[in-house]
């Protein structure tokens, strides 16, 4: 079967299943609300919806590197080394989290990506995207949104701004690219992830010049080491950005 044809069906097929077989909560099996346009969806139940909620409360960010204060110290003032101001990060990346992020991820749920957008939205400090000028997704090379067919970063960056109310042609998909489609990089330290993707983004070559003395904001879905962001980071400041922040879902 060609990967077009799988697109159109595959989706298709999974409605077919959900009108005779009701989706449960994606994380614990448990039944939905009735009400599918409440915090959940037709993803999370409301006892999942309501840990995430707790996740976010019982965070004590640093607010410059997001690490969560109560279960590992921060050593960000003797040791930043980012080319980004800061990172705020919604979640901390615990059991309900690293579910839905695969969801997102590896299952074809980009509207799981935006509702977890728009329902954070609220959480995130309200001046964070004081001044910023453009919302930057972390772009996936060509070949993985091909065959992903969305970037869960934008999807997630779109229920953000939504859920915000903000200007939502502030996100630009068309400034960055991802130019080297890079190998797995879950098993690698922060080092190898460096090397990895060095040169791994662009900014694309006719809108450079629109970058100069802008402010941006990068959106990733989570944050690990820093790596990704960072590498991004490098090429919008080499690009004459005046500076770069970044919000991610979720602190692993
Ligand atoms: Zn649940
Ligand atoms: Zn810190």
């Amino acid at each position: 079967m060609t990967a077009q044809i799988k697109d159109i069906l595959y989706p298709l097929l999974r409605r077919v299943e959900d009108f005779f077989i009701p989706p449960l909560c994606i994380v614990c099996d448990g039944l939905l609300s009735d009400d599918r346009d409440g915090g959940g969806g037709i993803w999370l139940c409301p006892s999942c919806v309501s840990a995430l909620v707790q996740n976010h409360a019982q965070r004590d960010a640093c607010p410059r590197c997001a690490q969560n204060r109560k279960t590992r110290e921060c050593a960000c003032e003797v040791a930043w080394d980012f080319p980004f101001e800061r990172v705020y990060c919604v979640y901390d990346y615990d059991n309900t989290l690293s579910v839905i992020a695969k969801h997102i991820k590896y299952h074809g749920k980009s509207g799981l990506a935006y509702r977890i957008g728009a329902v954070g939205a609220p959480l995130i400090p309200t001046d964070f995207f004081d001044g910023i000028d453009a919302v930057i997704p972390v772009p996936l090379h060509r070949l993985k949104l091909r065959r992903r067919g969305y970037n869960q970063a934008e999807r997630f960056a779109g229920g953000v701004l939504t859920g915000l109310g903000m200007d939502t042609t502030l996100l630009r998909n068309d400034l960055l690219s991802r130019v080297k489609n890079t190998k797995t990089q879950t098993r690698l330290s922060r080092d190898e992830r460096r090397e990895n993707l060095a040169s791994a983004f662009a900014v694309n070559g006719q809108k450079a010049g629109r970058l100069t003395g802008t402010r941006v904001a990068l959106v990733d879905d989570v944050f690990t080491t820093g790596a990704t962001t960072e590498a991004c980071a490098a090429a919008l400041l080499g690009a004459g950005c005046a500076s770069v922040i970044v919000l991610a879902m979720g602190r692993d």
